[in-house]
């Protein structure tokens, strides 16, 4: 049934010709066109990626997708104003493209059938909300405009990180950004425009439905007929071909971070990192076709948001290394090789050390486009891959990278004797496995052999807490703690061996099987309930990596059993300690396992004020040692991040302890108070040592 006049509607094409109609559709026809094209160039170009099985659940994917996307999540976390500037922005753009598909339906399917949807009640409230979410359109637009072009955060300036290749020109970068902005902001003020114009040639009382169509429209009731159907036809045109233009842009330019995110977030794997995909049949990537589809995809999915270059810690140190300059250099490299070149890309100049084969078989990504010493300085924090909103693995591609560089031998001599020692003795220091339960001569107490005895809880103590004089300290402690607590407990002595966490890694794949199938089989022959650790390194090899090897134990941090046993009311303390102290979480334990509830709930116990630091609990601040940096040469670090994190630590006032749970930032922290020259200030104690002084004698 069509609108009676005097019903609630309008005209779609109100004011053009029926030639001009036709130059429409067909303008309309070749964007399509020129999507479609683009669209399948990235298809193409994904299906030249290894494959990669990530269509499981796919159901339960989609619906996690979709929360994160609608939600807008994973971007308004940690940056409140672009997240909630990119909330606006997207609920803008959906609600408006949802209207402009039901317009294109009423007219170009309904009408043939005699039906209308656009008017009477419907069309009023569908003119309401369209107008109201204009306005949100447009004022998320402006306030990225304002934070862009004013504000200017650090996470926006795209200057790279290594100055190799300072010479890169990514000025194509902003221009793509600018055009992106500038385009939607147009397509809304002219729609604005389009609507007022049409509506002041008649001021229909209904349209007080389209407040701010009405409000312009009353504004422009004093222009004479002609200008208004004129600047009506005009800006009908420039707003139709500006969407158009859209339309046929997106596929080349960061427009296409609107599909590429959304199937990123799909496809994302929530244990990404956590743990490690075995390698492919080549010893790590080395070609571009050695990256998988969804990796392919990672590199088209960044938006350039620069958090988790920002979030790195290799390059806070100042190292060639930033997460985003990684995977945007990957996909600048991808995009030439795999013939989809990019509209505005970075280009780097001759002096720039960039490959110009553009066979992809010729070229070593693994060191001709990324270097070994950007990939060398990774500390495999995690930081990137938990700070991207888009679902980008980082980390993966950087260890598939280190797995060719190992094989290559492109590494420094210090993690070559590291890898040998660990190789020959199971463990970094090269001491011998009958040293590693050394440290427990002089205690009072026997320790049970757990190969021997059962035992409720199989100590994994880890390399640093076994070889390490620095930190055997503190494994006595620990011991004594429990043995105090009435905790039963043991070790496998000789038979532990690192492991594996950090030399898988590096990239060392082979010896990380050989360490990890030498512990399960020295667990399998003990008799426990749960394993304890006091190495977050170790604890998530135990818990993510095992299981994929067969082994799958329970697993717990020792934080985790002091905090039961506590909450149970088997240990308590005589006394409260009252010290300020902050508290560090290890990346490890926090980023990786989320567990940054136990330690907290162990110095709340013992009575200690703590003082967070900004970067704290998953958003910690790595330490530097991981991903075997403890190894290596890092004399290309221009600010450790250990002493960073003191620096943050003491920036909070009058706080006096500076508490770890991991043996390795017990050392990494201990050197870093130690070169900055402020023990007096604050001192690095590991958690256990709080707890053993809060029970005054060591016992329970
Ligand atoms: S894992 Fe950490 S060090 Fe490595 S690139 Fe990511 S943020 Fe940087
Ligand atoms: S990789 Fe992710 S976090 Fe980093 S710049 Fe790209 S979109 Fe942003």
């Amino acid at each position: 049934m069509l609108a009676q006049l005097d019903t609630p509607t309008r005209a779609i094409f109100h004011n053009l010709a029926p030639w001009m109609q036709v130059v429409f559709y067909i303008a309309g026809g070749l964007a399509c066109a020129v999507f479609a094209w683009g669209f399948w160039r990235r298809i193409r170009k994904y299906r030249r990626g290894r494959a990669e099985p990530r269509f499981d659940r796919l159901g339960a994917r989609l619906g996690r997708a979709c929360v994160t996307i609608l939600g807008n999540t994973t971007v308004r976390r940690g940056d409140a104003l672009g997240g909630w500037a990119h909330t606006l922005i997207l609920w803008g753009f959906l609600v408006l493209f949802i209207g402009t598909c039901i317009v294109a339906l009423d007219h170009d399917v309904l009408r043939w059938f005699g039906w209308k949807l656009l008017q009477g009640n419907f069309y009023l409230g569908f003119s309401a909300i369209l107008d109201v979410f204009g306005v949100l359109f447009l004022a998320g637009l402006l306030a990225m405009l304002v934070r862009r072009s004013v504000l200017r955060p650090k996470a926006l300036d795209y200057r790279r990180a290594d100055p190799h290749n300072e010479a890169c020109d990514r000025s194509g970068f902003a221009t793509d950004d600018a055009i992106f902005l500038w385009l939607l902001l147009l397509i809304g003020v002219t729609g604005y425009a389009v609507e007022a114009l049409r509506i002041a040639q008649g001021m229909p009382e209904f349209e007080r439905w389209s407040p701010v169509g009405y409000a312009l429209a009353h504004a422009a009731s004093g222009f004479s007929a002609t200008t208004k159907v004129d600047g009506h036809l005009w800006s009908w045109w420039i707003h139709g071909l500006l969407v158009l233009l859209f339309v046929a842009y997106v596929p080349f330019s960061k427009m296409m971070h609107i599909f590429t995110d959304a199937a990123n977030l799909v496809f994302h794997d929530a244990n990404a990192g956590r743990r490690l995909p075995a390698p492919p049949s080549t010893p790590g990537y080395r070609r571009i076709t050695d990256f998988t589809w969804k990796e392919l995809l990672d590199f088209d999915a960044c938006t350039k948001c620069g958090r988790c270059h920002v979030a790195c810690p290799a390059n806070a140190a100042g190292t060639t290394l930033s997460p985003r300059d990684l995977i945007l250099d990957l996909r600048t490299f991808a995009n030439t090789a795999l013939g989809t070149p990019e509209w505005l890309p970075q280009r780097f100049g001759t002096a720039s050390r960039w490959p110009t084969a553009t066979d992809p078989a010729a070229v070593d990504v693994a060191a001709d486009v990324i270097r070994p010493e950007t990939l060398w300085s990774c500390t495999t924090c995690l930081a990137c891959v938990e700070a991207c909103p888009v679902g980008i693995e980082h980390l993966t591609s950087i260890v598939q990278m280190r797995r060719n560089l190992v094989d290559q031998s492109l590494l420094d001599d210090n993690l070559q004797s590291a890898l040998r020692s660990l190789g020959d003795y199971g463990n970094s220091f090269g001491e011998s496995a009958k040293k590693r339960a050394r440290w427990t001569k002089g205690l009072p107490f026997p320790v049970k052999d757990a190969r021997k005895t059962a035992v409720e809880y199989l100590w994994f103590v880890g390399d640093f807490a076994s070889y390490d004089p620095r930190v055997q300290e503190l494994s006595r402690k620990v011991a004594t703690v429990l043995h105090g607590a009435g905790v039963d407990f043991g070790l496998l002595h000789d038979a532990e061996r690192n492991s594996g966490n950090d030399v898988r890694r590096v990239g060392e794949e082979g010896l990380f099987e050989m360490l990890a199938e030498e512990n399960i089989e020295a667990l399998r022959g003990a008799e426990f309930r749960a394993i304890v650790t006091t190495d977050p390194h170790s604890y998530n090899a135990l818990r993510n990596e095992y299981p994929a090897l067969g082994a799958q134990f329970p697993v717990q941090h020792y934080s985790e059993l002091l905090a039961e046993r506590i909450a149970a009311g088997s240990l308590h303390f005589p006394r409260r300690l009252g010290h300020r102290a902050t508290y560090h979480d290890p990346c490890y334990l926090a980023r990786y396992n989320r567990q940054v509830d136990a330690p907290r709930a162990v110095m709340r116990a013992v009575g200690v004020q703590l003082i967070e630091m900004p970067r704290c609990k998953t958003e910690t601040f790595c330490c530097g040692a991981g991903g075997g940096r403890i190894w290596m040469d890092t004399s290309n670090e221009q600010r450790r991040t250990s002493e960073q994190r003191i620096e943050e630590a003491l920036a909070l006032g009058d706080v006096r302890y500076f508490v770890t749970a991991c043996p390795k930032d017990y050392a990494m922290y201990t050197d870093a108070v130690n070169s900055l020259g402020c023990r007096d200030r604050l001192q690095v104690v590991d958690l256990i040592e709080l707890v053993g002084e809060a029970l005054e004698d060591g016992t329970a």
